[in-house]
C-alpha cells in the first residue's frame, strides 16, 4: 500500500464547495488503494487578513512575534476541522490535527521557525485504524509548547516534512497552477508543463522568484530525497514531479527560464582598485538592508576601474543615496544607475555536460538586437541583465531558440 501526502493550498480550500472539491481529490486516492495524509493551508487570503489586523495593533518586539504566530496559525486550524467534516459526511473517518497535535516541533523563531523534529505515533496510529489525519499546515511548537509558524509560504514544508518522516511514496502539492512551467505562460504563450525537473534544477528557481513552491520545502524533499509532484486542484494533469537527475535519460539542456522586473542597477565609476573598495561600497549597502544581488568589477585600468551591483527596484532611491555619499568619501569619479532593467535566467543540469549555452544564449539575444548590460553564472544557470523593454522579446526568442516548446519525455 502506498502513501501520499497531499497538501493543498489557500486558492484551493478558499470557500466550503472548493474544500469539497478537495475532499473529492481525497476520496479519490483512496479508492485507487493509497493512505493519504492531508495537509491544508488557511483559506484563501486569511493569512493576509490576520497579518492586517496584527499591523493595525502594531505591538513590535520578541513578544509581539509570539503572539503573531498564536494569530496565524488559527487560519489552518480553521480549514483542518472543515474538510474532517466534509471528510466524515461523505463516509470517510477523518480526524483533524493541529501541529502540535500532528507532534511537529520546531525551534522558537516565531514567524519564521524551522522543523527540528516530528514525533510521528499519533499520525501512524490513526493511518492503521483507517483515519485520513487532516493536518494544520504552517504551523508546530517549540519544545516549551509555544506556537510557531515556519514562515509564508509554509504549508509545503510541513507536507514534506510529514512526507519524509512517514516515508510516503510522494508528497503532492496542490496548488491553482498545473505545475512548473518551462517560463511564464503570461510572456509566453508556448511555455509549457514540465513533466519532470530535478530538486537541484527547481531550487534555483525558486531562489530565482518562481513562487510555486516554499524554497525550504524543496530543500528539504531534496535532503530526505521525498519525491515531490507539484499539480493542480483544478485538473486531472499529472503536474510536475520534483526528483533526483535520473542518469539514465536524456536530460533536456535547458529546463526553464525565468525572469524578474523588479531590478535595478547601480554603478560606482572610477573607482580606486585597492583592497577594502568593494567593503567599503557594498558595506553600507547592507547596514541599510538592502539585498544585493549580481555584483561586477572590471579589471583595472590606469588603478582605477567600475563596481556595479543589482538590488531590488523598490530599493533602488535608498541604494543610490547611499552611494552618492560613499563616493564623496572614496574618491569615485561618478554614480549612475538604471532601474529600468529586468534580470533573466536559465537554468538547466544539463548545461553541465554541454558547452556553448552561454555563447549560444547571447549569440540569441544579439540577432534580436538586444543588449547585455551583466552576466552572472553558476553551474546549472546563466543570468543575464538587459533592459526591461526587451524582457518579453528576449524569453520567447530563447524559448523557441532552445526547443523548450518541445515536449518532454
Ligand atoms: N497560510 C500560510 C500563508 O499564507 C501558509 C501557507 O499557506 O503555506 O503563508
Ligand atoms: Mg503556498
Amino acid at each position: 500500500m502506498s502513501l501520499f501526502v497531499q497538501k493543498f493550498g489557500g486558492t484551493s480550500v478558499a470557500t466550503i464547495p472548493l474544500i469539497e472539491n478537495v475532499a473529492k481529490r481525497v476520496i479519490n486516492a483512496r479508492e485507487q488503494g493509497h493512505d493519504v495524509v492531508v495537509v491544508v493551508s488557511a483559506m484563501g487570503h486569511e493569512t493576509d487578513r490576520l497579518v492586517e489586523l496584527a499591523e493595525e495593533v502594531d505591538y513590535q518586539g520578541l513578544d509581539g512575534r509570539r503572539e503573531m504566530d498564536v494569530l496565524l496559525s488559527t487560519g489552518e486550524q480553521v480549514t483542518i476541522s472543515l474538510l474532517a467534516m466534509m471528510l466524515m459526511k461523505h463516509g470517510v473517518r477523518a480526524r483533524s490535527f493541529t501541529g502540535r497535535q500532528a507532534g511537529i516541533v520546531t525551534d522558537v523563531e516565531y514567524t519564521r521557525a524551522r522543523v527540528l523534529d516530528i514525533d510521528s505515533t499519533r499520525l501512524k496510529a490513526e493511518l492503521e485504524q483507517g483515519v485520513v489525519p487532516v493536518v494544520a499546515g504552517f504551523q508546530g511548537t517549540d519544545e516549551q509548547g509555544n506556537i510557531t509558524t515556519l514562515g509564508r509560504g509554509g504549508s509545503d514544508t510541513t507536507a514534506v516534512a510529514l512526507a519524509a518522516v512517514l516515508k510516503a511514496d510522494e508528497c503532492q502539492i496542490y496548488t491553482d497552477v498545473e505545475g512548473v512551467f518551462t517560463t511564464d505562460p503570461r510572456v509566453v504563450e508556448e511555455a509549457r508543463c514540465l513533466k519532470r525537473i530535478t530538486f537541484e534544477e527547481m531550487l534555483e528557481l525558486a531562489s530565482l522568484g518562481s513562487k510555486v513552491l516554499h524554497s525550504r520545502a524543496v530543500e528539504f524533499a531534496s535532503k530526505y530525497q521525498v519525491p515531490l509532484r507539484v499539480l493542480s486542484s483544478f485538473s486531472d494533469a499529472s503536474g510536475t514531479l520534483i526528483t533526483n537527475e535520473d542518469e539514465s535519460m536524456e536530460q533536456p539542456i535547458i529546463s526553464g527560464i525565468t525572469f524578474t522586473r523588479d531590478e535595478a542597477k547601480l554603478t560606482m565609476l572610477g573607482v580606486k582598485d585597492v583592497p577594502g573598495i568593494a567593503s567599503a561600497i557594498l558595506g553600507p549597502i547592507s547596514d541599510a538592508n538592502i539585498e544585493v544581488d549580481m555584483i561586477v568589477q572590471n579589471v583595472a585600468a590606469d588603478m582605477s576601474t567600475d563596481f556595479t551591483f543589482t538590488v531590488r527596484r523598490e530599493d533602488y532611491t535608498q541604494a543610490m543615496g547611499i552611494l552618492e555619499n560613499i563616493a564623496k568619501s572614496i574618491d569615485a569619479r561618478e554614480v549612475t544607475g538604471d532601474n529600468k532593467i529586468a534580470k533573466l535566467s536559465m537554468v538547466g543540469v544539463g548545461m553541465r555536460s554541454h558547452a556553448g549555452v552561454a555563447s549560444k544564449m547571447f549569440r540569441v539575444l544579439a540577432d534580436e538586437s538586444i543588449n547585455i548590460q551583466m552576466i552572472s553564472t553558476s553551474e546549472i544557470k546563466i543570468s543575464v541583465v538587459i533592459a526591461e523593454k526587451y524582457l518579453e522579446l528576449a524569453a520567447r526568442a530563447l524559448h523557441s531558440a532552445f526547443d523548450l516548446v518541445e515536449e518532454d519525455k
